[in-house]
């Protein structure tokens, strides 16, 4: 290279002159040199002139018009792997020809020791820009230092890089950036040396200041989309969050804001407005953020996939690279830049992959939800594919292309927050299934157990009545007993009254009875008893009577609305229906006969019960004495 043979032939001419191979310095030089050693210099300033024009056409030239120079395809480089040169060892190396073009123009060293050096001769053609800024578009470096040579000599020092505060930055920018005076037709020598802990890229470009102004508008705008979409969804899913408290929309946030710094570091933002005063931080925030958010990502897909239920053994996998980044990010802390985040930004891929898998497999399991979560991690991948595709040049830059990451990771994130939605949905369907169902079944055993309460009261209410009934009756003949007899007269006699309607009441003995029972026994005398009982009964039955057995062998008559004539008649057809017809039993044909005493109770009387039993009684008595089997009235017995 022409420039660079006269840069090796000033360097070994540094011995005569102590001002080394800068092309316009170089002439004088050449003079004082000649002074001194006539001959050689002669034959120096012969070299030097030839290869002086042409280092002045191998320089970059800034055109008018010019606004936005990318340095890649121009610059040189040399790596110092022990970082022991300072700026004079490297101006000579340049000056050797030890600096090398960029391997295939690409910008990009990997994680790399030591400090990498970079040369350029520039001159600037352009009259109206005498001031440029260089940018380096990449904002993890640690430190950078700028020299610019004059052709006067004088050499002008900037410092850059993350490991300086913030506020000594030329510009307030993500990306660290240094202002050039690059004086009209001036050729100036540039050197950049770079060292970091971070990977080795070295981007560097050159912008007038008004193309700076619309740079930095533009990507500040994609930048502002993307963070405020993220603060969007960050704040709406936390409100879902407190309001569900579904542990998913939780891990979930936790992993769109460790997502959030990762890329809010790498674009050189945490730098400038979180830690501006930390290059620790700056250092440290990258792991730490990275595996957090793969911390969040994991956690997110084991609750969000429900794995722990439906895929147990992936539910293990998932906790285990959980625990691997736990460990990596605690150990972040002690270990080298150049070690934890190149393992932890390989990890993320395989993350992704690995919550692809558990995704299909869940899915395979007719999870419905986990389409969209699946769609929402291959736009991720999508994104991160083209971003890759752009570094290795073979996808154009664009603004899509080169923010790829943020636009996929966007989408991502949308798609996980709409993802969540409809898993919320089908989880309240479910619920609502639940419900339903349960309810139906509660409402079947209510109708059920009503149905069995119902029953049982039907039984209870005839048992009781069965035991009413039986209290009422006499166990001998079925007849109503004296009690019941009493409270039914009772009514009745009050119901007369009121209507002002007679009541009469018959009072039945059978006629020696006793001597039935001496002659055949007790059990033929129950016999006659029963058949007594209902043969009074049926003679009873067109009248409306109330009928009792009093007590041993004696009945009791009550006839409503009946005066005394019909009771009489009454009275005498009980009384030959006894008569007409002997009482049957083991064989036997007993004759029956019985006494009867009548009394009506008149409206107009004030008889209580007791009257109108005493009255009764004493016609029977009446009948008795009258030779019995017949009826007397209380009147006649008067
Ligand atoms: P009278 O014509 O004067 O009424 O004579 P009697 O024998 O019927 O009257 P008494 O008062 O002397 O006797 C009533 C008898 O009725 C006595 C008793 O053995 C009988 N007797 C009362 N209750 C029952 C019963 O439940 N079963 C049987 N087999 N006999 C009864
Ligand atoms: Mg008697
Ligand atoms: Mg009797």
């Amino acid at each position: 290279m022409p420039w660079i043979t006269l840069a090796t032939s000033n360097g070994k001419d540094a011995s005569c002159d102590r001002t080394p191979g800068k092309w316009g310095a170089m002439r004088a030089t050449t003079i004082t040199t000649f002074r001194k050693c006539w001959l050689p210099a002669l034959l120096l300033w012969l070299l030097a002139w030839l290869p002086g024009i042409a280092m002045a056409q191998d320089a970059l030239q800034l055109q008018p018009g010019a606004s936005d120079v990318a340095l890649s395809p121009h610059i040189r480089y040399h790596h110092d792997s022990e970082s022991v040169d300072r700026p004079e060892d490297a101006w000579r190396r340049a000056a050797a020809g030890e600096f090398h073009p960029l391997p295939d123009g690409r910008d990009a060293f990997g994680f790399q020791r030591g400090a990498f050096w970079f040369h350029l001769p520039i001159v600037n053609r352009n009259p109206d820009e005498p001031r440029w800024l260089l940018v380096q578009s990449y904002p993890l470096s640690d430190r950078i230092d700028v020299y610019a040579r004059y052709p006067d000599g004088r050499i002008v020092h900037h410092a850059g890089g993350d490991s300086l505060p913030f506020a000594s930055r030329s510009v307030r920018y993500r990306h660290p950036n240094f202002r050039l005076d690059l004086p009209t037709d001036t050729p100036v020598e540039l050197l950049v040396r770079v060292q970091s802990e971070s990977s080795m890229q070295v981007p560097l470009r050159l912008y007038t200041p008004k193309a700076f102004t619309e740079l930095s508008r533009d990507a500040q705008l994609v930048i502002g989309i993307y963070y405020g979409i993220l603060l969007a969804l960050f704040f709406y899913n936390l409100v879902l969050w407190i309001s569900l408290r579904d542990a998913s929309y939780f891990w979930y946030l936790m992993h769109i804001s460790a997502f959030g710094l990762v890329l809010f570091t790498l674009n050189g933002f945490g730098f400038e407005y979180l830690w501006p005063n930390s290059p620790w931080l700056a250092d440290k925030a990258v792991p730490l953020s990275i595996c957090l958010a793969l911390i969040g990502m994991q956690q997110f897909a084991r609750t969000f996939l429900e794995l722990p239920k439906r895929w147990p053994k992936g539910n293990v996998v998932s906790l285990s690279i959980i625990a691997f980044f736990i460990v990596l990010g605690i150990a972040s802390v002690w270990l080298p830049y150049r070690i934890s985040t190149p393992l932890a930004s390989r990890a993320v891929l395989l993350g992704v992959l690995w919550i692809a898998i558990a995704s299909l497999v869940v899915l395979r399991g007719g999870y419905k939800p986990a389409q969209l979560f699946l769609l929402a991690w291959a736009m991720f991948l999508l994104g991160t594919t083209v971003f890759t595709l752009v570094a290795f040049g073979v996808v154009p830059k664009t603004l899509f292309t080169e923010y790829g990451v943020q636009i996929g990771s966007a989408l991502e994130m949308l798609l996980l927050s709409i993802a969540l939605g409809h898993r919320y949905g089908a989880l309240r369907n479910e619920n609502q299934r639940i419900i339903s169902e349960a309810n139906q079944q509660l409402e079947r055993k209510v109708a059920q157990r009503t149905q069995e309460v119902r029953h049982a009261l039907v039984q209870l209410e005839e048992a009781h009545d069965r035991l009413r009934d039986s209290s009422r009756r006499d166990g001998l003949t079925g007849l109503y007993n004296r009690t019941y007899f009493h409270e039914g007269f009772e009514k009745l006699l009050d119901d007369a009254r009121h209507a002002r309607r007679p009541l009469s009441l018959l009072m039945i003995d059978l006629d020696h009875f006793k001597s039935i029972n001496d002659e055949h026994g007790h059990l033929v005398g129950d016999d006659c008893l029963r058949r007594a009982a209902k043969r009074i009964g049926d003679t009873l039955r067109p009248h409306d009577a109330l009928l009792a057995r009093f007590g041993g062998e004696e009945f009791v008559v009550a006839l409503p609305n009946t005066n005394l004539s019909s009771a009489v008649a009454i009275a005498e057809s009980v009384r030959q229906s006894l008569v007409s017809e002997p009482c049957e039993s083991q064989g036997l044909r007993i004759r029956i006969s019985a006494s009867i005493g009548v009394h009506t109770v008149s409206p107009d009387a004030m008889d209580d019960i007791d009257d109108a039993f005493d009255t009764a009684d004493k016609a029977l008595y009446a009948a008795k004495a009258n030779g019995r089997d017949c009826v007397r009235t209380s009147i006649t017995a008067a």
